[in-house]
């Protein structure tokens, strides 16, 4: 069993097994990755107030540089990334051999709108993400939907303001610096579609006003002062194992794209635990009664419904205890139990990385002017190659690092053991 605990160390993994084999090994390997989302390389912990790199010691630097119109080197430098109506600014990698990258703002760049009284934006409109010492920077985020005429001058670098889940597909997870800006860019449509959802007070009706650089905020009436910060709505996501018929149950939801299968998942209702969830979801989706439930890894979801700025889905396997399906069809389309060697050839690295390349391909004709606005709606170019009978959802979703855990495990003497290099890290 490894003991692979760091996410640097797994992709370091990962892109030397890759780079030596093909797709059976792929098998082996894929659950060393770090879920999409999870590791952001800027946010590992907040600084102390005193900090210069701290949320409000790195607001008051940013107010007193854009009030002094100094142009010299400051220390810590700033860099902001702009959003609209959620997508992050990104450009095409295929200059730099990535997928794509974000398109980070300088303080320079940022100082003619922030300083334009009709653009309406304010030093209080940036959003604190997080720094790196070893770079000597701290990054913020800035919602500029309401910007349009800044919208098109920033067209004009090659940028462009692109879906999230786009960038999600387009990520190669191989990549460590890939997966680190997917990660911050998650983080900050995060917090910025918090900031438009709690524009007012739940309690009195006034206005909430950001504090701490956009950590959290504050009712703006002097006799409320409540506090509001940002949230995390959590949500269980399970593989349901038959262990005696060594096979698990997959389900389908009616807006999946064709062929695709996937966990069954839900909500957590008020005063019950992840496990009664679990155990309660299985039953009202499909009838099947969950005895033990054992917790795998659980993964930042920031791409879900705007009503909820950043899911956290928490993955666990799930034990039947009865085997008889009854589909909830108001819930799911479909729910069957799979064989263990149908779920492993549903798995076939070829088309994920196919997926991977065309929505790359994607992101860099939307920032050349080619197709924007048009949306990636589906995970696989089905235009050519042979069709799978069925197909799990990418190594962006825990759903495949639940699925992939479970197949790489082997039966014997009645327990499960995992093969080598098949232990989740995660
Ligand atoms: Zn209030």
């Amino acid at each position: 069993m490894l003991s692979i605990s760091s996410a640097s160390i797994a992709v370091f993994f990962s892109k030397t097994l890759f780079k030596q084999s093909s797709s059976p090994l792929f098998l082996t390997t894929m659950s060393l990755y770090s879920h999409a989302f999870a590791g952001n390389p800027v946010r590992t912990r907040t600084p102390k107030q005193t900090d210069p790199f701290s949320p409000q010691s790195a607001l008051q630097t940013l107010k007193t540089l854009l009030s002094s119109q100094s142009h010299e080197p400051v220390s810590p430098d700033f860099k902001v990334l702009p959003f609209r109506k959620g997508r992050p600014l990104a450009g095409s990698g295929s200059e730099n051999g990535r997928s794509w990258h974000l398109g980070w703002l300088s303080l320079g760049e940022c100082r003619g709108f922030l300083e334009n009284s009709e653009v309406g934006l304010g030093e209080d409109s940036l959003v604190y993400l997080g720094c790196r010492y070893d770079d000597d920077v701290v990054y913020w985020a800035i919602d500029v939907s309401e910007a349009s005429g800044l919208v098109s001058k920033l067209g004009e670098r090659q940028f462009c303001f692109v879906e999230l889940r786009t960038l999600m597909v387009a990520t190669d997870w191989a990549d460590a610096t890939d997966m680190g800006e997917l990660a911050i860019a998650g983080h900050a449509r995060a917090l910025l579609e918090w900031h438009n959802l709690t524009r007012f007070c739940g309690s009195c009706g006034a206005k909430a006003v950001p504090m701490e650089a956009g950590k959290r905020k504050q009712c703006a009436n002097g006799l409320c002062k409540k506090r509001f910060y940002p949230r995390v709505d959590p949500v269980v996501i399970m593989l349901v194992i038959d262990k005696e018929n060594d096979r698990a149950l997959l389900g389908r939801q009616s807006r999946y794209v064709p062929r695709m299968w996937s966990c069954l998942a839900g909500f957590i209702e008020p005063g019950e635990s992840l496990e009664e969830a679990v155990r309660r979801e299985t039953w009202e989706e499909t009838g099947i009664e969950v005895g033990e439930v054992v917790y795998h890894s659980s993964q930042p979801w920031p791409v879900g419904p705007s009503s909820m700025p950043c899911q956290l889905m928490v993955g666990f396997f799930a034990y039947a205890k009865s085997f008889e399906i009854h589909v909830d069809k108001e819930e799911l389309e479909d729910a069957k139990w799979h064989s263990r060697e149908d779920i492993k050839k549903a798995l076939t690295y070829a088309e994920y990385k196919k997926a991977q390349k065309t929505a790359a391909a994607k992101v860099e004709q939307m920032c050349k002017g080619v197709e924007r606005g048009q949306q990636l709606s589906t995970d696989f170019n089905i235009e050519s190659g042979e069709l799978a009978p069925m197909f799990i959802p990418g190594p962006y979703a825990i759903a495949h690092h639940l699925i992939t855990s479970w197949v790489n495990q082997v039966s014997s003497n009645g327990a499960l053991k995992q093969e080598s290099g098949s232990q989740s890290n995660l």
